[in-house]
């Protein structure tokens, strides 16, 4: 399917996905799946059949089961498996590092008048432990922790929105997954798939993405390029 053609002066908000957007954090998530599987597997539960879920869909998945038996104990496996994979995100974290360019792009952004977001699935410790000054940057900043379901539901686009004052007919969200681009759709925003994590432009484009780029600095020139 061709990119869409749309005006890139309707937009006025940008809304960026973290890891492999703006940062490379190399989160090991076959060990976050791993160590999750065993301990669902301790709870007498066949993780067999959740196998091709992502960890934290994995995780609800178990929670509901068990809750029907006991709310506590599914409480205090939802508790249990959500340490595992801080401590894999926090430790990745440490390891990892923002991409060059992310601040200028940040400041590029605002000098533009252009209001940005950040929407993640990981964790505000791991956000902040690769970002330490994250909010100086960019004032909204979504991770798991503050909203109930994370991308692809449209829940953390549509927080970030709000407390910016954006508007999803003028936005873009930018990730390096097809996720990120099912997540604009679902919250109505234009997207677009950046090839700095490990997806191509063939499937960003058949997820339906309205533009793809080489890196997310680039989108200050799509959007501003008498600018930049
Ligand atoms: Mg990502």
């Amino acid at each position: 399917m061709a990119p869409s053609l749309f005006d890139p002066s309707a937009i006025d908000t940008v809304i960026f996905d973290f890891d492999g957007t703006l940062a490379r954090l190399n989160i090991d998530f076959e060990q976050m799946r791993r160590e999750v599987a065993s301990l669902i597997e301790r709870r007498g539960v066949d993780s067999r059949s959740l196998q091709n879920r992502f960890v934290l869909e994995m995780i609800d998945e178990v929670h509901d089961q068990l809750a029907v038996n006991s709310k506590d104990g599914a409480a205090s496996f939802r508790k249990k498996a959500y340490r595992i994979i801080e401590d894999i995100e926090v430790e990745a974290a440490r390891k990892g590092a923002l991409f060059d360019g992310t601040k200028e792009l940040l400041t590029g952004l605002r000098k533009a008048s252009l209001q940005a977001g950040i929407i993640t699935r990981n964790c505000e410790k791991a956000v902040r432990t690769v970002f330490p000054d994250i909010h100086d940057y960019c004032p909204v900043v979504v991770c798991r922790n503050d909203v109930r379901r994370v991308k692809p539901h449209p829940e953390q686009i549509n927080l970030a929105l709000s407390r910016l004052g954006g508007a999803p007919g003028r936005s873009i969200m930018i990730g390096d997954h097809p996720i990120d681009i099912e997540t604009g759709k679902n919250a109505g925003t234009r997207t677009a798939g950046v090839l700095t994590g490990h997806f191509r432009e063939e499937d960003f484009l058949q997820a339906g993405a309205d533009m793809v780029l080489r890196e997310a600095p680039e989108i200050l020139r799509r959007l501003k390029p008498e600018r930049f």
